[in-house]
């Protein structure tokens, strides 16, 4: 296949052979002759036969010459010809390349809108008609004066505004005296506006602005890194990109990790900007994603607010993409394809010739390495809005500060928190664990309680009685009884989660008003969010949360935050723990004294002598993350080297660790490769599988993907053996 021979032009090749990716997991696309006269161009969506069915597909190349035509069937285009940006196809051919998943089931991300290519099924309306019938009923001419504003109206928005039945309405349409008429499926999407409400940006921000307009406004290619303090204005500063493309009339892309959590997001938008932007995620209705697939497709949606798989939507003209919070884990997708949203941003930004701007106070180690090197702008904001100030950072250690038995916060931070409460102040506490607690043992015979698909602990869920499964998500009662050696009422919770912490916090101050956030599905996203806005209003003086809380939120009367216990997460082989633990702390200190009264942070730990503890409490990033950055050049990992992962799973374990201990003794042997493992992973067993983990490391010469499929062509799974191929791996598990 050679896209390039096929012109965009439309005429320019006509009926010919033609190769058509279809969005399913095959090897490649397949070849498909297209009916006489109609012009083939990369893009063109087509309805292509396949064994007894069709199959919505995309003309992709040339066929293979080879073929002859009449021994191929024909794909035909759909009525509406509609057409995928090239871009888009060449951003799909790059991911799958890059990631060596199937281009199709790359394609597949960028199809994710059930009937958006169908006809546009119009909603049917009525007007009023310039004749008026001759005397009519009191109900008549209540609808007759209803409609004499001209407007056009479904049957039963007439009905109920002029309170009548529906077979009034229909029945002066059957008297002619409103006529029908064919609106749009859609109502057209309100336009932001670049100027509605622009902020006096002050001297750093509007600096930056200025650098971030020009990028826009040059309509090439480049990535800049905006990199503030929690606080400074980062937001507001990258909404001036926002502006600016619109202005240009060109499209806009704002990736955020947790669309969940993005009300506040949408409101702040639409301050700005007079109407809220396109939103794209997996909790929208079929309905609203063919309006936005629709809307990205025309042009119409100017700018679309979503999570990493927005990245595949069929934007005409993408002028910008913003990464927010770029640092975040989440924007790995781990199932499935899987790809890094915030590296194919820059990939994708290349390709459609745009801006990219990656945002954070955290960045990325990789990031912060681009900026300093200078292939990156870096701009900087280092001091908060207004008045506020970067929080006090003190660590407090747990050996000498000793919570009660069985509790989790030390006198320290309870005194803090009765001061907060005094003073009528909002605190946080983080824990990020959910549930009420981690483990659950037998004080008889030792037994802890674990899943049985997966070797992980039952997380208890005392607000329903249940152990949960993190992993596969399988949930039983809590049992009465040991299931071991069937000692009664001997279990005992082990280890705070967050339930835990919000339980000795009510017996401390029975009186306060307290919310719980975490991505539980136990507690589900309506309440998370409930809990949020509570907080903003003021009407929750506490909240106790995982992760989900650490980041973007701006409560202005939030002056503590309390840290439960900085020394939690460590892998082995993790190479990314380091800097992970110190952009979450780093965050969710960043939450403290964001307006003007000053913020404090307090961060429990065992161990107050840990480097990443101690540039935590200095707030000294730079010296964190030049340390990491010579660590990491050490030892050869990112961005330093490469990294590559084969994960092979299957309910035979044997079969598994046979088939590891196969790749690596094919390996072959590459300058500037080396093979780690095949060894269990984190997690031995998940959803009943057994795991084995292979490490590609490689020099960043290394052409990592060639080397891949050099090793793995070959190489026969059996039916039962998944492998997965993880490049630049960023969990461990
Ligand atoms: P960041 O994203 O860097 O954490 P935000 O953009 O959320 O910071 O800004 C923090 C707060 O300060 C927000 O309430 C924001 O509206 C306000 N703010 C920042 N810059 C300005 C400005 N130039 N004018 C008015 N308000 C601002
Ligand atoms: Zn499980």
């Amino acid at each position: 296949m050679n896209p390039s021979r096929l012109k965009p032009a439309p005429g320019e090749i006509g009926a010919e052979q033609v190769s058509v990716l279809l969005p399913l997991p095959l090897p490649g696309p397949y070849d498909y002759r297209l009916p006489e006269g109609v012009a083939a161009r990369r893009g063109l969506l087509v309805e292509a036969p396949l064994g007894a069915r069709t199959q919505l597909g995309v003309v992709w190349g040339v066929g293979d010459a080879k073929i002859a035509a009449h021994k191929l069937k024909t794909a035909v285009p759909l009525g509406s010809r509609a057409c995928l940006p090239v871009a888009l196809c060449d951003f799909v051919d790059w991911v799958a390349h890059y990631t060596l998943s199937p281009q199709g089931s790359v394609l597949a991300l960028a199809l994710r809108a059930r009937g958006a290519f169908e006809a546009d099924a119009p909603r049917l309306a009525y007007r009023r008609a310039p004749v008026t019938p001759a005397r009519p009923t009191d109900k008549r001419q209540r609808v007759l004066e209803v409609m004499a504003d001209g407007l056009a109206r479904s049957v039963a928005a007439i009905a109920e505004e002029a309170n009548v039945t529906p077979a009034i309405v229909r029945a002066l349409v059957a008297a002619g005296a409103l006529v029908p008429e064919a609106l749009p499926e859609f109502a057209p999407l309100p336009l932001p506006q670049p100027d509605y409400a622009a902020p006096h940006l002050r001297g750093e921000q509007s600096r930056a602005a200025d650098d971030l307009r020009q990028a826009v406004g040059a309509g090439t290619f480049s990535v800049s890194l905006l990199d503030g303090v929690t606080g400074s204005g980062k937001t507001e500063t990258y909404f001036e990109a926002v502006a600016e493309a619109l202005r240009l009339g060109r499209q806009v892309l704002i990736l955020l990790p947790e669309i969940a959590l993005s009300v506040q997001f949408l409101e702040r938008f639409a301050a700005r900007f007079g109407t809220p932007p396109a939103e794209w995620h997996s909790d929208l209705g079929q309905k609203q994603r063919k309006h936005v697939y629709r809307a990205v497709l025309t042009g119409d949606a100017r700018v679309v607010v979503g999570a990493r798989s927005a990245l595949f939507l069929p934007f005409q003209d993408l002028g910008l993409i913003i990464v927010d919070e770029e640092h975040e884990q989440a924007y790995k997708q781990e199932e499935g394809v899987i790809y890094h949203a915030r590296d194919m941003a820059v990939v994708r930004g290349r390709i459609s010739s745009a801006a990219v701007v990656l945002v954070s106070a955290t960045p990325s180690l990789e990031s912060y390495v681009n900026a300093k090197s200078g292939r990156y702008r870096w701009l900087r904001l280092v001091a908060r809005h207004g008045l506020a100030r970067l929080p006090q950072i003190d660590l407090i250690d747990l050996r000498q500060h000793r919570p009660e038995r069985g509790h989790w916060m030390s006198p320290v931070l309870l005194e803090a928190l009765r001061t907060t409460l005094a003073e009528k102040e909002q605190a946080l506490l983080f824990l990020n664990r959910r549930g009420y607690a981690p483990l659950t043992l037998c004080a008889q015979c030792g037994h802890k309680l674990t899943c049985h698909q997966c070797s992980a602990w039952l997380v208890e869920h005392r607000y329903h009685h249940r152990l949960v499964c993190h992993h596969c998500g399988q949930d039983m009662p809590m049992p009465s009884a040991c299931p071991h050696c069937g000692a009664a009422e001997s279990l005992i919770a082990c280890g705070p989660g967050v339930e835990r912490l919000a339980e000795e916090f009510v017996q401390h101050f029975p009186g306060a008003h307290m919310a719980i956030a975490s991505s539980d599905t136990m507690h589900g996203p309506a309440e998370l969010q409930s809990a949020i806005s509570a907080m903003s209003r003021g009407e929750i003086e506490v909240l106790i949360g995982t992760q989900m809380i650490a980041k973007g939120h701006h409560f202005p009367n939030l002056t503590l935050v309390g840290v439960i216990d900085a020394d939690l997460g460590s892998a082995d082989g993790d190479i990314r723990v380091r800097e992970r633990t110190f952009q979450l702390l780093h965050q969710v200190s960043g939450r403290a004294g964001r307006a003007s009264k000053p913020g404090r942070v307090l961060v429990q730990t065992h161990s107050p002598d840990d480097g990443v503890l101690r540039a935590v409490a200095a707030a000294d990033r730079d010296v964190f993350y030049d340390q990491e950055r010579q660590l990491r050049q050490r030892t050869h990992a990112p961005p330093f080297g490469r990294l590559a992962a084969l994960i092979l799973s299957g309910p035979d374990g044997d079969a598994v660790r046979a088939i590891g201990k196969r790749l690596a003794q094919d390996a072959p042997a590459a300058r500037g490769v080396r093979i780690w493992g095949p060894t269990p992973a984190f997690y031995q067993i998940l959803r009943g599988r057994t795991r084995e983990r292979l490490l590609v490391q490689a020099e960043r010469s290394v052409d990592v993907q060639a080397y891949l499929r050099q090793w793995l062509a070959p190489f026969k799974l059996p039916a039962s053996v998944r492998l997965v191929i993880d490049i630049d791996p960023v969990s461990f598990f």
